[in-house]
């Protein structure tokens, strides 16, 4: 190539480079302020539920939650709905769906005939139908193994009747276990699970959504386990909760993700 076309050539890319990063700046000046700062938080919210749904995570210590890949700086919390189903319980998935967030529901099989269809609806609509016990007893006060293996065996066959699948998670009322329904629960194939930060909405102060709220967000850390249950003033102070949760940078992991 001559000298001159060499010349000729540099000039022309210059010339190609300098408009299109002209038009680069110009359509981000351009484009930028058009979108409203809650689409951007929204549209951050969404790519962060993309990584967080695309990780694996493990449970620690039973009670805290970690991704898999340490890489994986994400602020993340796994939901978890106790006790029902209830009436409530799709009034819960509404709100939860509004989020774009998953959850584990822990059910006792004693509320079923009370709320025909909820726990296939449940597994349906994409959470996960975790194993609370048939009645909601204190394992651990139960002296008679067979009344335990039957509170969990009951509710798992129960689970697997309405989902078409036995339950993955296995969560003790009242947090109450020892050694030996911890084996039990990992024998059955189910990942035992308490938590680390709760609504504590049984307590009636938590009808208050700044307490209800409050209380979650004061333990609150990335792998915290959350717990909150199917009350009415729970239900309330839901939406509120995600809302506060989102603000602050977390995302929710979906059960699904979960490997051990
Ligand atoms: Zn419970």
């Amino acid at each position: 190539m001559k000298l001159k076309n060499k010349k000729l050539y540099l000039i022309i890319l210059t010339f190609i480079f300098v408009v299109i990063v002209t038009y680069a700046f110009l359509v981000t000046k351009i484009e930028a302020p058009n979108v409203p700062p809650e689409i951007l938080a929204q549209q951050k919210i969404e790519e962060q539920n993309k990584v967080a749904n695309e990780e694996t995570y493990t449970i620690i210590n039973r009670s805290t939650i970690a991704p898999t890949n340490i890489l994986n700086k994400n602020k993340i919390v796994l939901l978890t709905i106790d006790d029902g189903p209830s009436s409530r319980t799709i009034q819960i998935i509404d709100i939860l769906k509004k989020h774009n967030a998953k959850a584990i529901f822990f059910i006792n099989g004693m509320h079923d005939s009370a709320n025909i269809g909820v726990i296939e609806q449940t597994a349906k609509e994409g959470f996960a139908v975790g194993n609370h016990t048939w009645d909601h007893l204190n394992l651990k006060k139960e002296k008679d193994v067979t009344i335990i293996e039957k509170e969990i065996n009951k509710n798992g066959e129960l689970i697997n009747k309405l989902t078409g699948a036995f339950p993955r998670f296995f969560r003790a009322p009242y947090g109450e276990s020892n050694t030996y329904i911890r084996k039990l629960v990992k024998d059955s194939g189910m990942i035992f699970m308490d938590w680390s930060g709760a609504a504590k909405d049984w307590e009636k102060s938590t009808v208050e959504k700044d307490i209800f709220i409050s209380n979650v967000t004061s333990n609150l850390h990335s792998g915290s386990i959350i717990l909150i249950h199917e009350h009415p003033w729970s239900v309330a102070n839901l939406d509120a909760l995600l809302t506060t949760l989102e603000s602050d940078g977390y995302t929710y992991v979906d059960p699904k993700n979960i490997i051990e």
